[in-house]
């Protein structure tokens, strides 16, 4: 090994910058004096990056070896977003920039519409960008969620105005009675190229009740649940997973049952009747029989949730976890990262800061890029992390306390594009 060079992390972005004939051998970097996270706790350790993967011993023949020192800094793999919706093209690279100003490298978007997609895709998934997924239009019954939401933004002018008439039939989602339905919609929902499939199901054991009754709005009603397996079929056949909004223990049901992989909302406990929210053991096994994972989205606690909707929420997220299900982080908040999420699973005590490392910066990348090595520090992984300047056990604060981002070996430096308030 030739003698080392001294270099700060942000010197590694511009020896990306370097003429060809200096890049003939793959660059390495030795990182020192850092505490690694091991999926359980910090171990002290060097590592050592190679291309765009790490080592966990120094490399041979590769040349000059770029040492980094992390100054006792607490190494976790980068953060991700399981459930979240960019609607605004045209403020795509404010949402890049603040995701990676937070750590979050990863997002899956639970719905956006093929066109806003196509007008993000340029700007997505490069070495200092962030890597995304997204559903497109998503199944719902007539007169369903999301409709209300479509029409909400539609007329705050972030989505469309025509919307506000069309509901986005056919742009943001598809209104089915049927299968027939499902098969008239699929060509169109397979164009635009969606990365998985999202089906709404809201109180479905009530489906045909609240479809018909007419004082109710969107917000309460539904995919028919029969279609659920019409519609995992076909999606499967095409190699797309599904996932499931739902709000319910009996829609948790549905959806396990009709073959989903992915619940996007752990059921909205609600404050009045908590206890019929309580999910189902039998089901949170066959959930985690096949590995399916669900997103947080504990935004219905609000910030003041009674006594027994909390025990509630925290029982459900137990019998859960005791089943194998995979918990990520998700979020479901217009112009919010999962910090927000993250914080308020701290103030509640709903996990240990260990299970929240661990579902934050483990479980969720690989549940988004389930075919990718993410979500671990170590040999043949994708060299991507966050330094963090304290311990996130000690107190989960820290997971903020974000000293240095590095991507596939590379440098992060977040611009300085925030999002604007709501109401601007
Ligand atoms: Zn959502």
């Amino acid at each position: 090994m030739k003698r080392p060079v001294l270099a700060c992390l942000a010197l590694l972005a511009v020896s990306a910058c370097l003429p060809a004939a200096s890049q003939r051998r793959v660059p390495a970097v030795e990182y020192r004096n850092g505490h690694w996270f091991d999926g359980a706790r910090f171990v002290d350790r060097t590592m050592w990056g190679v291309g765009d993967r790490f080592s966990e011993t120094a490399p041979t023949g590769t040349g000059t070896v770029t040492v980094v020192d992390l100054r006792g800094g607490f190494v976790v793999p980068p953060y991700a977003e399981g459930h979240n919706h960019w609607l605004e093209p045209a403020l795509v690279d404010a949402y890049i920039q603040t995701y990676l100003r937070d750590g979050v490298f990863y997002v899956q978007d639970q719905g956006t519409s093929p066109k806003s997609h196509d007008a993000m895709r340029a700007a997505l998934g490069a070495p200092t960008s962030v890597d995304f997924v997204s559903a497109h239009q998503g199944f719902t019954g007539p007169g369903g969620h999301p409709m209300e939401l479509i029409d909400q933004l539609a007329a705050m002018g972030i989505l469309p105005a025509d919307w506000a008439t069309t509901h986005g039939e056919g742009e943001a989602l598809f209104a089915v009675a049927s299968e027939a339905d499902v098969d008239r919609a699929w060509p169109k929902l397979l164009a635009g190229r969606p990365d998985f499939v999202k089906l709404f199901l809201v109180h479905s054991d009530e489906y045909a009740a609240r479809r018909d009754d007419r004082t109710l709005t969107p917000r309460q009603r539904g995919l028919d649940p029969a279609l659920v397996p019409a519609i995992v079929r076909r999606a499967h056949a095409a190699n797309l997973r599904v996932s499931a909004h739902i709000e319910d223990a009996h829609d948790f049901h549905v959806a396990v049952a009709g073959g989903v992989d992915e619940i996007a909302h752990l059921p909205f406990v609600s404050a009045d009747a908590p206890d019929a929210y309580l999910l189902d053991d039998a089901d949170c096994e066959a959930a985690g029989r096949r590995k399916v994972s669900i997103s947080t989205t504990f935004d219905f606690l609000g910030d003041a949730p009674g006594p027994r909707q909390l025990e509630v929420a925290r029982a459900n997220l137990r019998n859960l976890q005791r089943h194998g299900v995979l918990i990520a982080i998700g979020t479901d908040l217009f112009r919010q990262t999962p910090r927000v999420e993250v914080e308020r699973i701290a103030r509640f005590h709903l996990l240990t800061n260990l299970e929240i490392l661990v579902a934050w910066a483990v479980t969720t990348p690989q549940v988004i890029f389930p075919g990718r090595k993410i979500g671990r520090l170590a040999d043949r992984y994708e060299a991507s992390f966050l330094v963090l300047g304290a311990d996130p056990l000690r107190d989960p604060a820290n997971l903020e306390h974000i000293v240095d981002r590095v991507k596939r070996g590379r440098a992060v430096v977040p611009g300085p594009e925030t999002l604007p308030p709501l109401g601007r």
